[in-house]
């Protein structure tokens, strides 16, 4: 896969991204039917929860904005007033976003353009977890979307056509991006702490394709059957 146009650098350098590439190589749905179709019905707005703007704002580095804005009008930058039921201040939500990214907003689920789908979009629910070694090992969660997200509670459902491209765009990444490693190294070391505090393990979906819980305080890992582990809320079997 060649998603970049240069090499390997220190902490500030930002390798210059082929976003078409990129997308290309990461394509695959989560799962292999309409997941949305799944959640949307407990969406008092109707729509997949990872698609409405008053659930989650979309975040994309800003050199896929670069490459989306001449070729597609589904995105525009987030203003803040999208969601009319909760506005944000903008000011605020501007603040908290890395310098490498901006949000935007869609034209909505009704509208999407799969071809140009920002990364986020692609990779949701998922994040690439890192151990305390900082080996990128596998899949785990958003957790802040355990009660929205029906894959989430049904984890055995993600395709292994997905596991796979997911881990191939994200070694790439994380390979020459020292920024975007050191946000998921930060991420994966805070999902250990929450999980730690909850005692609760974390759903892994490795590299090598297998499943398991890892613990969050040893990060030992036990093989499992990803299908008879816990779901959330209203999709609690
Ligand atoms: S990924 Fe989760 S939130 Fe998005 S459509 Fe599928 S089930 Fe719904
Ligand atoms: S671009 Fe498509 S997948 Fe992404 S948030 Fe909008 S509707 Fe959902």
């Amino acid at each position: 896969m060649n998603i970049s146009e240069e090499p390997l650098g220190d902490d500030e350098f930002t390798p210059r991204l082929d976003i078409r590439s990129l997308y290309d190589a990461f394509d695959a749905p989560v799962t292999d039917f309409d997941c949305g179709a799944k959640c949307a019905p407990y969406n008092p707005h109707g729509v997949p929860f990872c698609c409405d703007i008053c659930e989650a704002v979309p975040v994309a580095y800003l050199q896929e904005w670069e490459y989306l804005q001449p070729r597609t009008d589904l995105w525009h930058i987030y203003r803040g007033d999208e969601c009319p039921d909760d506005p944000d201040d903008p000011a605020e939500v501007w603040k908290e976003t890395p310098e490498h990214m901006t949000l935007l907003a869609c034209q909505g689920a009704a509208h999407c353009q799969r071809r140009f789908r920002a990364m986020s979009c692609r990779q949701f629910p998922f994040f690439p977890y890192l151990n305390s070694a900082g080996e990128f090992i596998g899949l785990t969660y958003e957790w802040t979307f355990e009660s929205t997200c029906w894959v989430i509670s049904n984890l055995w459902s993600v395709t292994a056509r997905f596991r796979a491209e997911f881990v191939a765009v994200y070694d790439a990444i994380l390979g020459m991006w020292p920024l975007e490693y050191a946000s998921y190294d930060l991420a994966s070391e805070n999902m250990r702490i929450l999980f730690t505090e909850k005692r609760q393990r974390i759903p892994l979906l490795h590299r090598n394709g297998q499943d398991y819980l890892l613990s969050p305080r040893s990060e030992r890992l036990r093989r499992a059957d990803l299908r008879g582990w816990r779901s959330f809320g209203r999709y609690r079997a």
